[in-house]
């Protein structure tokens, strides 16, 4: 099946039709460096990976650039609380975000750009919109006229009527016009940048736009982003780049669903954020990128223990079928049969990564059997290596190199011997009380058709 994604433009899923034939660029919304980034914030990053790795495994190169909020009201306000420079808070949060995408295993991206290097680059563009009338001037702040931009209202259909008027900003011609530069306030300090329109600060929209103007020529294959980010900021972005280099920004617009706590979407200013090192400590980086790609990332995914629970459960039982091959995975060519197709075509069915764990399970027990049985043949075994292979270049949560290297504990070792011996003598009580002594020593025990099996528990 060919790849199809949902297009947020068109309401409907699309067969995937990249600009160039080999290379598809993609460009994604990244974090607002003031906070640590909460697990809701990994959810659409991991979702940004797998459209990444999906492309990769259709056969495309990837281009692809995840931007860095650096110059924000957020930002502004915690260096007038901490008196710390902006640089000194940005750059603690934006070294966290790249180690703790490292550690949930998200693959590096071509472009991190941040928005203080490109202040230079979003003035110009500014004044190109201006000398276009595009925007206008208003007491030292810039706006974007909507109604210049034909195609304004991509995204959703604005009624006038739902609009707040009480709140209007007197500087605006119309309401519904956004901010390109903001003139510099007293709470600003001294965070400010000169421009001709005096000193100021770029605003949020015109950080990605100018980005995507730069970093692709203003044309990407697909742009992806959290479902808030929709309207307005992702219709501001389209109107800047198209009315100036009038072609589409982007072909595909994917959105992700959030994660929320109790029905609530989470997040950093409401506070009902879960830490992401935090959990990666109590679960392995394996627990929590399964736990975020569980559920496909059209749908709301609400954060729970028993759901994380379920997800260690299941990484186990990969780690202990991975362990019974004992060829080397990594050299495993990846030669797909009919019980690989099913895989691949639910993850080119729009990303579909819960009918694709369910695919990969379904293997995995009708092989499990086949061991139990001692009845596994050598085509099962490639199969079963190719699928293990296939499963993690995708959901990367097996760690290949350290599958076998765990070092049997004395203790545990005597275990298995009287457990042996309570089993010959046919004292299952026993064996099994010596079962579950293992097990709280962190080891599994498996009886299998040529004896007792000892697995890592993870
Ligand atoms: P921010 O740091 O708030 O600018 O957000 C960075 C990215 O995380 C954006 O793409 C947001 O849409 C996304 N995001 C924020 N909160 C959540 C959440 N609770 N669930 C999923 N994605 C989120
Ligand atoms: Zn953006």
């Amino acid at each position: 099946m060919s790849l199809k994604l949902y297009n947020s433009l068109s309401s409907k899923k699309e067969i995937f039709k990249s600009i160039s034939d080999k290379r598809v660029k993609t460009y994604g919304c990244g974090p607002t460096v003031y906070n640590h980034l909460h697990i809701g914030n990994y959810r659409t990053f991991v979702f940004y990976d797998l459209l990444n790795r999906v492309l990769q495994m259709n056969g495309y190169e990837t281009e692809t650039a995840v931007n860095i909020t650096d110059i924000d009201d957020k930002i502004i306000d915690r260096v007038n609380h901490e008196k710390l420079s902006l640089k000194e808070i940005t750059s603690k949060y934006e070294s966290s975000f790249i180690e703790l995408s490292e550690s949930l295993k998200i693959l590096p991206n071509s472009y991190n750009p941040k928005a203080t290097d490109y202040v230079e680059l979003m003035i110009s563009h500014i004044q190109d919109l201006l000398n276009e009338d595009f925007a206008y001037v208003s007491n030292e702040s810039v706006y974007f006229s909507v109604d210049k931009d034909q195609s304004y209202e991509r995204f959703v259909n604005l009624k006038k009527d739902d609009m707040d008027f009480s709140d209007v900003n007197p500087d605006k011609k119309f309401i519904g016009d956004f901010v390109l530069w903001k003139s510099w306030t007293e709470k600003d300090g001294n965070i400010f940048w000169d421009s001709p329109w005096g000193k100021g600060r770029p605003a949020w929209h015109t950080e990605c736009a100018v980005m995507i103007k730069d970093l692709f020529n203003g044309q990407i294959d697909i742009h992806c982003g959290g479902v808030d980010l929709k309207f307005p900021h992702h219709e501001n972005e389209c109107a800047q780049v198209e009315v100036l280099c009038k072609n589409f920004l982007s072909n595909y617009w994917l959105h992700a669903e959030h994660l929320t706590m109790d029905d609530i979407k989470m997040s950093k200013s409401l506070g009902n954020v879960i830490n992401v090192s935090s959990l990666i400590e109590d679960y392995g980086y394996d627990v929590v990128r399964l736990f975020l790609l569980s559920a496909h990332y059209r749908t709301k995914v609400s954060f729970s223990q028993k759901k994380l629970e379920e997800c260690k459960k299941m990484t186990e039982k990969i780690n202990r079928f991975a362990k019974n091959f004992t060829s080397d995975i990594k050299s495993i060519d990846l030669k797909f049969s009919n019980e690989h197709d099913l895989f691949i075509d639910a993850l080119n069915d729009d990303l579909n990564t819960p009918e694709a764990i369910g695919i990969f399970f379904s293997f995995i027990s009708e092989m499990n059997k086949k061991i139990a049985k001692n009845s596994i043949n050598d085509s099962d075994k490639e199969k079963s290596l190719v699928f293990l292979k296939l499963f993690n270049s995708i959901f990367d949560i097996l760690d290949f190199g350290n599958l076998h290297n765990h070092k049997i504990p004395k203790e545990v070792q005597d275990l298995l011997v009287s457990r042996q011996e309570s089993r010959e003598k046919q004292d299952w009580k026993l064996s099994d009380s010596i079962r579950d002594k293992i097990e709280s020593l962190g080891w599994y025990v498996e009886d299998t058709a040529s004896g007792q099996k000892l697995l890592k528990k993870k």
